[in-house]
């Protein structure tokens, strides 16, 4: 006889399954069948079936890696006159910018969020600005948008312990709005020091707001996602955001191809799920 607790975790691992299948990892689940898992209800199952309407589409995992591409020039960005500061810490940068009121967004923030994670990080993950969880936590990617963003993170065999997040502003704008250019020409200095402190492999933009503010351009993220640049001697990529992702989760299996040519950039493998013991 199962227990809450076996149920809970039932549940748990048919949420798993059903992510790494939106992620076009399915083929890790031949053998799913043989599992015997209960029917999922439909009501609780949307999510695959969106993402069951672009099937075929999904990559697979036993598909070659992509081929890197070469790293295109990008325009100037937003961050190319900030200067290196010689001997920098996280520690500096956290301290130099204090109670920040250097733009209006410090009015109605709680936390400024500053970033979080390993400071000797391969890999960087940059977004937009603070939500409503991060901005109440001030840790970046810690709502809804942050479960999925660890779930990627996870899918890629890395823990959030191993990579860095951090944004392109650390206040959130009011109403979730998208930050003024000035907004983030005042504050995206703090995330070039970041940056160069840390020094990653790959640096991954999610969304339009920091794939534009990094690669310097105004185009749509559609017209350059999955395409590697060169952000000062790092390789940088953009990705849909996760929040679009839930809104979106037809498109994961694009992000899933994104992250597999980032895996093949730092030597990473695709994680094998592990088969239910129950
Ligand atoms: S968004 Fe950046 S520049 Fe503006 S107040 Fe917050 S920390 Fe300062």
């Amino acid at each position: 006889m199962s227990s809450p607790g076996d149920s809970g975790k039932t549940a748990q691992a048919e949420a798993w399954l059903r992510y790494f299948e939106d992620l076009g990892l399915a083929p890790f689940y031949l053998d799913r069948a043989s599992l015997e898992l209960p029917a999922v209800p439909v009501a609780a199952s949307s999510v695959a079936l969106e993402a069951a309407s672009v099937a075929g589409k999904a990559p697979r995992a036993q598909d070659a890696l992509p081929i890197i591409q070469p790293i295109a020039a990008a325009a100037p960005s937003l961050f190319e006159s900030v200067e290196r500061v010689e001997g920098d810490t996280l520690e500096n940068i956290r301290e130099f910018i204090g109670e920040c009121t250097r733009c209006g967004l410090h009015k109605a923030r709680t936390k400024i969020v500053f970033g979080a994670g390993n400071p000797r990080a391969e890999l960087v993950f940059v977004g937009e600005g603070p939500g409503h969880d991060e901005d109440v936590q001030g840790l970046p990617f810690v709502g809804r948008s942050g479960k999925l963003l660890t779930q990627m993170i996870d899918a890629m065999g890395l823990s959030r312990d191993d990579v860095y997040i951090a944004n392109v502003i650390k206040c959130r704008p009011p109403e979730n709005r998208p930050p003024e250019k000035e907004e983030m020409a005042t504050c995206s200095p703090f995330l070039v020091r970041q940056l160069a402190v840390i020094k990653p492999k790959v640096i991954v933009c999610l969304g339009n707001v920091a794939a534009q503010a990094l690669i310097g351009t105004n185009k749509s993220i559609s017209h350059f996602r999955g395409q590697w640049f060169d952000y000062r001697g790092s390789k940088m990529m953009a990705t849909y955001h996760p929040a679009y992702l839930l809104r979106n989760p037809g498109a994961k299996g694009d992000v899933w191809n994104d992250l597999k040519k980032v895996m093949a950039e730092l030597g990473l493998k695709p994680i094998k799920p592990k088969p239910r013991s129950v």
